[in-house]
Protein backbone atom coordinates (compact mmCIF):
# COMPACT_ATOMS: atom_id res chain seq x y z
CA UNK A 1 0.00 0.00 0.00
CA UNK A 2 1.22 3.52 -1.36
CA UNK A 3 1.58 6.29 1.41
CA UNK A 4 -1.41 8.11 -0.33
CA UNK A 5 -3.48 5.04 0.17
CA UNK A 6 -2.90 4.55 4.00
CA UNK A 7 -3.48 8.32 4.47
CA UNK A 8 -6.54 8.60 2.54
CA UNK A 9 -7.95 4.88 4.02
CA UNK A 10 -7.43 6.76 7.07
CA UNK A 11 -9.42 9.61 5.80
CA UNK A 12 -11.97 7.56 4.44
CA UNK A 13 -12.55 6.11 8.43
CA UNK A 14 -12.18 9.96 10.04
CA UNK A 15 -15.26 10.99 7.28
CA UNK A 16 -17.23 7.79 8.32
CA UNK A 17 -17.01 8.49 11.78
CA UNK A 18 -17.74 11.90 11.50
CA UNK A 19 -21.47 10.56 9.30
CA UNK A 20 -21.81 8.44 12.46
CA UNK A 21 -21.52 10.63 15.48
CA UNK A 22 -23.56 13.36 13.43
CA UNK A 23 -26.06 10.95 12.71
CA UNK A 24 -26.55 10.47 16.16
CA UNK A 25 -26.21 13.75 17.22
CA UNK A 26 -28.72 14.77 14.83
CA UNK A 27 -30.90 12.51 17.93
CA UNK A 28 -32.00 15.99 19.51
CA UNK A 29 -32.74 19.08 18.27
CA UNK A 30 -30.32 20.57 20.85
CA UNK A 31 -27.36 18.95 19.12
CA UNK A 32 -28.89 18.37 15.61
CA UNK A 33 -26.81 21.26 14.03
CA UNK A 34 -23.42 20.24 15.57
CA UNK A 35 -24.58 16.49 13.81
CA UNK A 36 -24.97 18.17 10.55
CA UNK A 37 -21.71 20.27 11.08
CA UNK A 38 -19.67 17.19 12.24
CA UNK A 39 -21.12 14.95 9.03
CA UNK A 40 -20.61 18.33 6.32
CA UNK A 41 -16.80 18.13 7.87
CA UNK A 42 -16.67 14.24 7.20
CA UNK A 43 -17.89 14.53 3.78
CA UNK A 44 -15.48 17.18 3.04
CA UNK A 45 -12.89 15.10 3.96
CA UNK A 46 -14.05 12.39 1.89
CA UNK A 47 -13.71 14.38 -1.17
CA UNK A 48 -10.67 15.76 -0.04
CA UNK A 49 -9.16 11.51 0.04
CA UNK A 50 -11.31 10.84 -3.17
CA UNK A 51 -9.44 13.96 -4.93
CA UNK A 52 -6.03 13.19 -3.85
CA UNK A 53 -6.36 9.84 -4.99
CA UNK A 54 -7.02 10.84 -8.36
CA UNK A 55 -4.52 12.95 -8.55
CA UNK A 56 -2.09 10.61 -6.80
CA UNK A 57 -3.13 8.05 -9.76
CA UNK A 58 -3.02 10.66 -12.31
CA UNK A 59 -5.40 9.59 -15.04
CA UNK A 60 -7.52 12.64 -15.05
CA UNK A 61 -6.67 15.19 -18.49
CA UNK A 62 -6.65 18.42 -17.74
CA UNK A 63 -10.27 18.27 -19.66
CA UNK A 64 -11.58 15.91 -17.42
CA UNK A 65 -10.45 18.00 -14.31
CA UNK A 66 -11.65 21.65 -15.49
CA UNK A 67 -15.05 18.89 -16.29
CA UNK A 68 -15.15 17.69 -12.11
CA UNK A 69 -14.00 21.26 -11.25
CA UNK A 70 -16.57 23.41 -13.45
CA UNK A 71 -19.25 20.31 -11.96
CA UNK A 72 -18.75 20.40 -8.50
CA UNK A 73 -18.60 24.33 -8.54
CA UNK A 74 -21.94 24.70 -10.45
CA UNK A 75 -23.48 22.09 -8.59
CA UNK A 76 -22.50 23.51 -5.32
CA UNK A 77 -23.58 26.69 -6.13
CA UNK A 78 -27.33 25.51 -7.33
CA UNK A 79 -27.33 23.58 -4.22
CA UNK A 80 -26.20 25.89 -1.84
CA UNK A 81 -29.00 28.91 -3.26
CA UNK A 82 -31.85 26.16 -2.98
CA UNK A 83 -31.53 24.82 0.44
CA UNK A 84 -30.90 28.88 1.64
CA UNK A 85 -33.99 29.89 -0.32
CA UNK A 86 -36.43 27.16 -0.01
CA UNK A 87 -39.40 27.80 2.02
CA UNK A 88 -40.02 25.12 4.84
CA UNK A 89 -43.10 24.05 3.36
CA UNK A 90 -41.08 22.47 0.17
CA UNK A 91 -38.61 20.93 1.90
CA UNK A 92 -40.37 17.49 1.10
CA UNK A 93 -40.02 18.48 -2.69
CA UNK A 94 -36.26 19.76 -2.27
CA UNK A 95 -35.55 16.88 -0.58
CA UNK A 96 -36.96 14.41 -3.31
CA UNK A 97 -35.09 16.72 -6.13
CA UNK A 98 -32.21 15.29 -4.65
CA UNK A 99 -32.90 12.22 -4.43
CA UNK A 100 -33.65 12.29 -7.65
CA UNK A 101 -30.00 13.91 -8.26
CA UNK A 102 -28.63 11.12 -6.19
CA UNK A 103 -30.21 7.95 -7.86
CA UNK A 104 -29.79 9.32 -11.56
CA UNK A 105 -25.83 10.05 -10.47
CA UNK A 106 -25.55 6.42 -9.06
CA UNK A 107 -26.90 5.21 -11.56
CA UNK A 108 -25.00 7.00 -13.99
CA UNK A 109 -21.57 5.68 -12.12
CA UNK A 110 -23.12 1.71 -13.15
CA UNK A 111 -23.89 2.72 -16.64
CA UNK A 112 -20.49 4.04 -17.53
CA UNK A 113 -19.20 1.20 -15.62
CA UNK A 114 -21.02 -1.50 -17.76
CA UNK A 115 -19.81 0.11 -21.23
CA UNK A 116 -16.04 0.01 -20.10
CA UNK A 117 -16.96 -3.77 -18.82
CA UNK A 118 -18.92 -4.49 -22.17
CA UNK A 119 -15.95 -2.71 -24.02
CA UNK A 120 -13.71 -5.24 -22.78
CA UNK A 121 -15.02 -8.28 -24.03
CA UNK A 122 -14.11 -10.50 -20.79
CA UNK A 123 -17.33 -12.29 -19.77
CA UNK A 124 -15.71 -13.50 -16.48
CA UNK A 125 -16.28 -10.34 -14.61
CA UNK A 126 -17.27 -12.01 -11.12
CA UNK A 127 -20.61 -11.34 -9.80
CA UNK A 128 -19.15 -9.40 -6.78
CA UNK A 129 -18.88 -6.67 -9.14
CA UNK A 130 -21.61 -7.37 -12.28
CA UNK A 131 -24.57 -7.47 -8.80
CA UNK A 132 -23.82 -4.19 -7.30
CA UNK A 133 -23.30 -2.88 -11.15
CA UNK A 134 -26.89 -4.30 -12.07
CA UNK A 135 -28.62 -3.20 -8.94
CA UNK A 136 -27.12 0.11 -9.24
CA UNK A 137 -28.65 0.67 -12.47
CA UNK A 138 -31.65 -0.29 -11.57
CA UNK A 139 -32.72 1.17 -8.62
CA UNK A 140 -30.51 4.62 -9.12
CA UNK A 141 -32.87 4.87 -12.45
CA UNK A 142 -35.91 3.85 -10.67
CA UNK A 143 -35.01 6.70 -7.99
CA UNK A 144 -34.61 8.90 -10.55
CA UNK A 145 -37.72 9.27 -12.00
CA UNK A 146 -39.66 8.15 -9.27
CA UNK A 147 -38.31 11.31 -7.56
CA UNK A 148 -38.58 13.57 -9.99
CA UNK A 149 -42.21 12.35 -10.29
CA UNK A 150 -42.79 12.52 -6.50
CA UNK A 151 -41.06 16.45 -6.12
CA UNK A 152 -43.92 17.51 -9.51
CA UNK A 153 -46.71 15.95 -7.45
CA UNK A 154 -46.35 17.93 -4.31
CA UNK A 155 -45.03 21.22 -5.79
CA UNK A 156 -48.56 21.24 -8.17
CA UNK A 157 -46.52 20.43 -11.47
CA UNK A 158 -48.08 17.44 -12.06
CA UNK A 159 -51.55 16.60 -10.70
CA UNK A 160 -51.76 15.44 -7.00
CA UNK A 161 -54.43 12.74 -7.37
CA UNK A 162 -53.68 9.12 -7.69
CA UNK A 163 -53.05 8.42 -11.55
CA UNK A 164 -54.21 5.05 -12.39
CA UNK A 165 -54.71 3.97 -16.23
CA UNK A 166 -55.78 0.65 -17.40
CA UNK A 167 -53.51 -2.08 -17.87
CA UNK A 168 -51.14 -0.88 -15.50
CA UNK A 169 -50.38 -3.86 -13.57
CA UNK A 170 -49.13 -5.62 -17.52
CA UNK A 171 -46.70 -2.79 -18.05
CA UNK A 172 -45.20 -2.74 -14.31
CA UNK A 173 -44.78 -6.75 -14.91
CA UNK A 174 -43.38 -6.16 -18.34
CA UNK A 175 -40.88 -3.35 -16.81
CA UNK A 176 -40.03 -5.29 -13.85
CA UNK A 177 -39.57 -8.52 -16.47
CA UNK A 178 -36.83 -6.61 -18.36
CA UNK A 179 -35.14 -5.23 -15.77
CA UNK A 180 -34.84 -8.31 -14.12
CA UNK A 181 -34.10 -10.34 -17.01
CA UNK A 182 -32.42 -7.97 -18.47
CA UNK A 183 -30.13 -7.26 -15.44
CA UNK A 184 -29.63 -10.85 -15.11
CA UNK A 185 -28.49 -11.54 -18.48
CA UNK A 186 -25.81 -8.49 -18.04
CA UNK A 187 -24.64 -10.65 -15.05
CA UNK A 188 -23.99 -13.22 -16.78
CA UNK A 189 -21.41 -11.97 -18.84
CA UNK A 190 -23.19 -10.51 -22.24
CA UNK A 191 -21.63 -7.65 -24.04
CA UNK A 192 -24.88 -6.62 -24.77
CA UNK A 193 -25.55 -2.29 -25.26
CA UNK A 194 -29.00 -3.44 -26.20
CA UNK A 195 -29.26 -5.11 -23.24
CA UNK A 196 -28.15 -2.66 -20.92
CA UNK A 197 -30.45 0.51 -22.93
CA UNK A 198 -33.32 -1.71 -22.41
CA UNK A 199 -32.46 -2.18 -18.37
CA UNK A 200 -32.26 1.59 -17.85
CA UNK A 201 -35.11 2.68 -20.06
CA UNK A 202 -37.59 -0.54 -17.97
CA UNK A 203 -35.85 1.36 -14.51
CA UNK A 204 -36.57 4.75 -15.39
CA UNK A 205 -40.30 3.59 -16.75
CA UNK A 206 -40.85 1.58 -13.31
CA UNK A 207 -40.58 4.56 -10.99
CA UNK A 208 -42.98 6.73 -12.99
CA UNK A 209 -45.61 3.95 -13.01
CA UNK A 210 -44.49 3.30 -9.36
CA UNK A 211 -44.80 7.02 -7.98
CA UNK A 212 -48.18 7.93 -10.40
CA UNK A 213 -50.89 5.77 -8.38
CA UNK A 214 -50.13 7.44 -5.41
CA UNK A 215 -51.90 10.50 -4.03
CA UNK A 216 -50.43 13.78 -3.59
CA UNK A 217 -50.54 13.50 0.49
CA UNK A 218 -48.70 10.09 0.65
CA UNK A 219 -45.71 11.90 -1.02
CA UNK A 220 -43.82 12.42 2.36
CA UNK A 221 -43.86 8.95 2.93
CA UNK A 222 -42.63 7.66 -0.48
CA UNK A 223 -39.93 10.58 -0.67
CA UNK A 224 -38.82 8.61 2.51
CA UNK A 225 -38.72 5.50 0.73
CA UNK A 226 -37.23 7.15 -2.69
CA UNK A 227 -34.71 8.21 0.01
CA UNK A 228 -34.00 4.79 1.73
CA UNK A 229 -33.72 3.91 -2.17
CA UNK A 230 -30.98 6.35 -3.22
CA UNK A 231 -28.63 5.03 -0.40
CA UNK A 232 -29.06 1.67 -1.15
CA UNK A 233 -27.95 3.17 -5.31
CA UNK A 234 -25.32 4.82 -3.52
CA UNK A 235 -24.03 2.27 -1.40
CA UNK A 236 -24.05 0.23 -4.75
CA UNK A 237 -21.80 2.62 -6.19
CA UNK A 238 -19.79 2.74 -4.27
CA UNK A 239 -19.27 -1.12 -4.54
CA UNK A 240 -18.97 -0.57 -8.40
CA UNK A 241 -15.90 2.05 -7.84
CA UNK A 242 -14.77 0.00 -4.84
CA UNK A 243 -15.39 3.52 -2.83
CA UNK A 244 -15.13 2.96 1.09
CA UNK A 245 -16.56 6.28 2.29
CA UNK A 246 -19.72 6.25 -0.58
CA UNK A 247 -20.44 2.37 0.55
CA UNK A 248 -20.78 3.41 4.32
CA UNK A 249 -22.33 6.87 3.44
CA UNK A 250 -25.09 5.00 1.20
CA UNK A 251 -25.62 2.44 3.44
CA UNK A 252 -26.24 4.87 6.22
CA UNK A 253 -29.01 7.22 4.21
CA UNK A 254 -30.56 3.53 2.93
CA UNK A 255 -30.68 2.48 6.48
CA UNK A 256 -31.97 5.79 8.15
CA UNK A 257 -34.32 6.24 5.10
CA UNK A 258 -35.59 2.66 5.84
CA UNK A 259 -36.36 2.84 9.72
CA UNK A 260 -38.12 7.03 8.88
CA UNK A 261 -40.73 5.51 6.23
CA UNK A 262 -41.26 2.65 8.85
CA UNK A 263 -41.87 5.05 11.92
CA UNK A 264 -44.04 7.52 9.51
CA UNK A 265 -45.97 5.02 8.43
CA UNK A 266 -46.84 3.04 11.95
CA UNK A 267 -47.24 6.61 13.10
CA UNK A 268 -49.76 6.96 10.69
CA UNK A 269 -51.06 3.36 11.58
CA UNK A 270 -50.73 2.34 7.90
CA UNK A 271 -48.30 -0.43 6.54
CA UNK A 272 -45.18 0.46 3.94
CA UNK A 273 -47.59 -1.48 1.60
CA UNK A 274 -50.74 0.22 1.63
CA UNK A 275 -49.25 4.01 0.77
CA UNK A 276 -47.11 2.08 -1.85
CA UNK A 277 -50.51 0.21 -3.54
CA UNK A 278 -51.99 4.02 -3.29
CA UNK A 279 -55.26 5.50 -3.67
CA UNK A 280 -55.06 7.40 -0.11
CA UNK A 281 -55.02 11.06 0.93
CA UNK A 282 -55.25 13.01 -2.25
CA UNK A 283 -54.23 16.56 -0.62
CA UNK A 284 -55.69 19.02 1.63
CA UNK A 285 -59.80 20.22 1.00
CA UNK A 286 -60.13 23.88 1.60
CA UNK A 287 -64.35 23.03 1.34
CA UNK A 288 -66.56 23.51 3.69
CA UNK A 289 -68.10 20.40 4.94
CA UNK A 290 -70.75 20.03 7.67
CA UNK A 291 -69.53 19.02 10.75
CA UNK A 292 -71.62 15.83 11.71
CA UNK A 293 -73.03 15.18 15.16
CA UNK A 294 -73.67 18.15 16.86
CA UNK A 295 -73.11 22.16 16.76
CA UNK A 296 -70.15 23.92 15.93
CA UNK A 297 -69.96 26.81 18.28
CA UNK A 298 -67.67 29.77 17.22
CA UNK A 299 -66.14 32.21 19.15
CA UNK A 300 -64.64 35.31 18.80
CA UNK A 301 -60.84 37.03 18.86
CA UNK A 302 -61.87 38.75 22.14
CA UNK A 303 -63.72 36.24 23.61
CA UNK A 304 -60.65 33.41 22.98
CA UNK A 305 -57.98 35.62 24.33
CA UNK A 306 -59.99 36.36 27.15
CA UNK A 307 -60.02 32.95 27.84
CA UNK A 308 -56.07 32.75 26.80
CA UNK A 309 -54.85 35.58 29.19
CA UNK A 310 -56.38 34.51 32.26
CA UNK A 311 -55.41 30.64 31.87
CA UNK A 312 -52.81 29.38 33.81
CA UNK A 313 -51.97 26.34 31.93
CA UNK A 314 -52.07 26.60 28.33
CA UNK A 315 -51.22 23.63 25.72
CA UNK A 316 -50.66 24.82 21.82
CA UNK A 317 -51.04 22.08 19.26
CA UNK A 318 -49.56 23.69 16.35
CA UNK A 319 -50.85 21.05 12.49
CA UNK A 320 -49.63 21.63 9.36
CA UNK A 321 -52.29 24.50 8.92
CA UNK A 322 -49.70 26.62 10.47
CA UNK A 323 -46.34 25.98 8.37
CA UNK A 324 -48.84 26.56 5.51
CA UNK A 325 -49.72 30.09 7.12
CA UNK A 326 -45.92 30.39 7.82
CA UNK A 327 -47.30 31.94 11.34
CA UNK A 328 -44.60 30.42 13.33
CA UNK A 329 -43.21 33.97 15.01
CA UNK A 330 -46.85 34.80 15.73
CA UNK A 331 -47.67 31.55 17.85
CA UNK A 332 -44.02 32.37 19.55
CA UNK A 333 -44.84 35.82 19.84
CA UNK A 334 -48.62 34.91 21.76
CA UNK A 335 -47.22 32.24 24.25
CA UNK A 336 -44.36 34.59 25.21
CA UNK A 337 -47.17 37.17 25.76
CA UNK A 338 -48.94 34.80 27.93
CA UNK A 339 -46.32 33.50 29.45
CA UNK A 340 -45.49 36.90 30.57
CA UNK A 341 -49.23 36.88 32.03
CA UNK A 342 -48.30 34.20 34.65
CA UNK A 343 -49.58 31.02 32.36
CA UNK A 344 -47.52 27.70 31.91
CA UNK A 345 -47.24 27.05 27.89
CA UNK A 346 -46.19 24.44 26.62
CA UNK A 347 -46.25 22.97 22.76
CA UNK A 348 -48.08 19.49 21.58
CA UNK A 349 -45.76 17.77 19.38
CA UNK A 350 -47.62 14.86 16.78
CA UNK A 351 -45.00 12.84 15.43
CA UNK A 352 -46.91 13.53 12.26
CA UNK A 353 -47.84 16.94 12.37
CA UNK A 354 -47.17 18.75 9.17
CA UNK A 355 -45.75 17.45 6.21
CA UNK A 356 -42.27 15.75 6.94
CA UNK A 357 -41.04 14.20 10.24
CA UNK A 358 -40.22 17.08 12.64
CA UNK A 359 -41.66 19.66 10.64
CA UNK A 360 -43.46 21.18 13.51
CA UNK A 361 -40.01 21.07 15.56
CA UNK A 362 -38.43 23.09 12.33
CA UNK A 363 -40.94 25.38 12.49
CA UNK A 364 -40.73 26.70 15.97
CA UNK A 365 -37.09 26.18 16.34
CA UNK A 366 -36.70 28.92 13.40
CA UNK A 367 -39.17 31.13 15.55
CA UNK A 368 -36.68 30.72 18.72
CA UNK A 369 -39.26 28.46 20.71
CA UNK A 370 -37.58 26.78 23.32
CA UNK A 371 -36.74 23.11 22.85
CA UNK A 372 -38.13 23.20 26.55
CA UNK A 373 -41.36 24.05 25.97
CA UNK A 374 -41.96 21.46 22.80
CA UNK A 375 -43.48 17.74 24.87
CA UNK A 376 -43.76 14.61 22.57
CA UNK A 377 -47.00 13.17 22.38
CA UNK A 378 -45.94 10.64 25.46
CA UNK A 379 -45.41 13.28 27.89
CA UNK A 380 -48.00 15.96 27.24
CA UNK A 381 -50.96 13.61 26.55
CA UNK A 382 -51.50 12.84 30.57
CA UNK A 383 -51.10 16.99 30.81
CA UNK A 384 -54.63 18.29 28.61
CA UNK A 385 -56.79 17.23 31.91
CA UNK A 386 -55.31 19.80 33.71
CA UNK A 387 -54.99 22.31 31.08
CA UNK A 388 -57.33 25.19 30.78
CA UNK A 389 -57.16 26.02 27.63
CA UNK A 390 -55.75 23.65 24.63
CA UNK A 391 -54.96 25.92 21.71
CA UNK A 392 -55.08 24.08 18.28
CA UNK A 393 -53.58 26.27 15.44
CA UNK A 394 -53.48 24.42 11.73
CA UNK A 395 -54.11 20.99 13.06
CA UNK A 396 -56.80 18.76 12.24
CA UNK A 397 -56.14 14.74 11.94
CA UNK A 398 -53.26 14.50 14.80
CA UNK A 399 -56.25 16.11 17.34
CA UNK A 400 -59.37 13.52 15.68
CA UNK A 401 -60.79 11.87 18.33
CA UNK A 402 -62.47 9.75 15.34
CA UNK A 403 -59.36 7.90 15.34
CA UNK A 404 -59.99 6.11 18.67
CA UNK A 405 -62.76 4.29 16.78
CA UNK A 406 -62.97 1.69 14.23
CA UNK A 407 -64.02 1.79 10.79
CA UNK A 408 -62.66 5.45 9.89
CA UNK A 409 -59.55 6.40 7.67
CA UNK A 410 -57.33 7.16 10.75
CA UNK A 411 -58.80 4.48 12.67
CA UNK A 412 -55.74 3.34 15.49
CA UNK A 413 -53.53 6.38 15.03
CA UNK A 414 -52.25 8.02 17.98
CA UNK A 415 -53.58 11.35 18.96
CA UNK A 416 -53.44 14.03 21.21
CA UNK A 417 -55.75 14.05 23.67
CA UNK A 418 -56.84 17.77 23.30
CA UNK A 419 -60.67 17.05 23.78
CA UNK A 420 -59.59 16.31 27.82
CA UNK A 421 -58.78 19.87 28.40
CA UNK A 422 -61.38 21.86 29.81
CA UNK A 423 -61.57 24.11 26.97
CA UNK A 424 -60.66 23.68 23.06
CA UNK A 425 -59.67 26.52 21.00
CA UNK A 426 -59.47 25.65 17.36
CA UNK A 427 -57.96 28.16 15.11
CA UNK A 428 -58.26 27.18 10.92
CA UNK A 429 -60.06 28.66 8.15
CA UNK A 430 -63.46 26.41 7.75
CA UNK A 431 -64.32 23.40 8.90
CA UNK A 432 -62.47 21.76 5.91
CA UNK A 433 -60.82 18.72 5.84
CA UNK A 434 -56.79 17.62 6.96
CA UNK A 435 -54.83 15.07 4.72
CA UNK A 436 -56.82 12.20 5.66
CA UNK A 437 -60.26 13.86 3.88
CA UNK A 438 -62.67 12.81 6.83
CA UNK A 439 -64.49 15.49 9.56
CA UNK A 440 -62.95 16.04 12.50
CA UNK A 441 -65.67 14.86 15.81
CA UNK A 442 -63.33 17.44 18.11
CA UNK A 443 -65.10 20.56 16.26
CA UNK A 444 -68.87 19.15 18.03
CA UNK A 445 -67.15 18.35 21.18
CA UNK A 446 -69.32 20.77 23.85
CA UNK A 447 -65.91 21.90 25.10
CA UNK A 448 -64.81 23.00 21.71
CA UNK A 449 -65.34 26.89 20.14
CA UNK A 450 -63.75 27.27 16.67
CA UNK A 451 -61.76 30.40 15.38
CA UNK A 452 -62.69 30.76 12.03
CA UNK A 453 -59.54 32.46 10.37
CA UNK A 454 -56.46 32.14 8.52
CA UNK A 455 -53.38 31.21 10.93
CA UNK A 456 -51.32 34.28 11.25
CA UNK A 457 -54.02 36.51 10.89
CA UNK A 458 -56.08 35.26 13.74
CA UNK A 459 -53.04 35.13 15.73
CA UNK A 460 -52.13 38.56 14.92
CA UNK A 461 -55.69 39.50 16.15
CA UNK A 462 -55.34 37.24 19.05
CA UNK A 463 -52.02 39.15 20.08
CA UNK A 464 -53.27 42.53 19.70
CA UNK A 465 -56.26 41.75 21.81
CA UNK A 466 -54.20 39.94 24.35
CA UNK A 467 -52.03 43.20 25.13
CA UNK A 468 -55.23 45.40 25.05
CA UNK A 469 -55.93 43.76 28.13
CA UNK A 470 -52.84 44.98 29.92
CA UNK A 471 -53.26 48.10 28.85
P1 LIG B 1 -54.02 18.13 8.68
O1 LIG B 1 -53.51 17.91 7.31
O2 LIG B 1 -54.85 17.08 9.28
O3 LIG B 1 -54.88 19.48 8.73
C1 LIG B 1 -54.32 20.70 8.45
C2 LIG B 1 -55.41 21.74 8.58
O4 LIG B 1 -54.77 22.99 8.43
C3 LIG B 1 -56.47 21.67 7.50
O5 LIG B 1 -57.64 21.05 7.99
C4 LIG B 1 -56.70 23.13 7.10
O6 LIG B 1 -58.05 23.50 7.42
C5 LIG B 1 -55.75 23.89 8.02
N1 LIG B 1 -55.09 24.99 7.32
C6 LIG B 1 -54.52 25.00 6.09
N2 LIG B 1 -54.05 26.21 5.80
C7 LIG B 1 -54.31 27.00 6.88
C8 LIG B 1 -54.07 28.36 7.17
N3 LIG B 1 -53.46 29.18 6.31
N4 LIG B 1 -54.47 28.82 8.38
C9 LIG B 1 -55.11 28.02 9.26
N5 LIG B 1 -55.37 26.73 9.03
C10 LIG B 1 -54.98 26.22 7.84
O7 LIG B 1 -52.75 18.49 9.56
P2 LIG B 1 -52.16 17.80 10.87
O8 LIG B 1 -50.85 18.48 11.09
O9 LIG B 1 -53.19 17.78 11.96
O10 LIG B 1 -51.94 16.31 10.47
C11 LIG B 1 -50.95 15.93 9.54
C12 LIG B 1 -51.53 14.89 8.60
O11 LIG B 1 -50.57 14.69 7.56
C13 LIG B 1 -51.78 13.55 9.28
O12 LIG B 1 -52.92 12.94 8.75
C14 LIG B 1 -50.54 12.75 8.89
O13 LIG B 1 -50.79 11.36 8.86
C15 LIG B 1 -50.28 13.30 7.50
N6 LIG B 1 -48.89 13.12 7.07
C16 LIG B 1 -47.87 13.61 7.82
C17 LIG B 1 -46.56 13.37 7.45
C18 LIG B 1 -45.42 13.83 8.29
O14 LIG B 1 -44.32 13.32 8.11
N7 LIG B 1 -45.61 14.77 9.18
C19 LIG B 1 -46.25 12.65 6.23
C20 LIG B 1 -47.41 12.23 5.49
C21 LIG B 1 -48.66 12.48 5.91
P3 LIG B 1 -58.75 24.74 6.69
O15 LIG B 1 -58.62 24.50 5.25
O16 LIG B 1 -60.13 24.71 7.21
O17 LIG B 1 -58.02 25.98 7.14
Amino acid sequence: MSTIEIVTSLAYLAAAVGFVVGLHLMNSPATARQGSRLSSIGMAIAVAATVARLADDGGITATGWAVLGGGTLLGGIVGLRSADTVKMTAIPQLVSIFNAVGGGAAALVAVADFVRIIGTHDPSFPSRIMVPTALDVIIGAITFTGSLLAAGKLQGWVPGQPLVFPGVRVVNAALVAVMLGGGGYLVAGSHSGWVLVGVVLASLGFGVTMVMPIGGADMPVVISLLNALTGTAVAMAGFVIDNTALIIAGALVGASGAILTKLMADAMNRSIANIVVGGFGTGDSAVSVTAVGGEVRQISVADAAIQLAYASKVIIVPGYGLAAAQAQHEVAQLATQLEQRGAEVSFAIHPVAGRMPGHMNVLLAEANVPYTSLKEMDEVNPEFPQADVALVIGANDVTNPAARRAGTAISGMPILDVDKARHVIVIKRSLGHGYAGIDNELYTDPNTEMLLADAKAGLGELIASVKSLDA
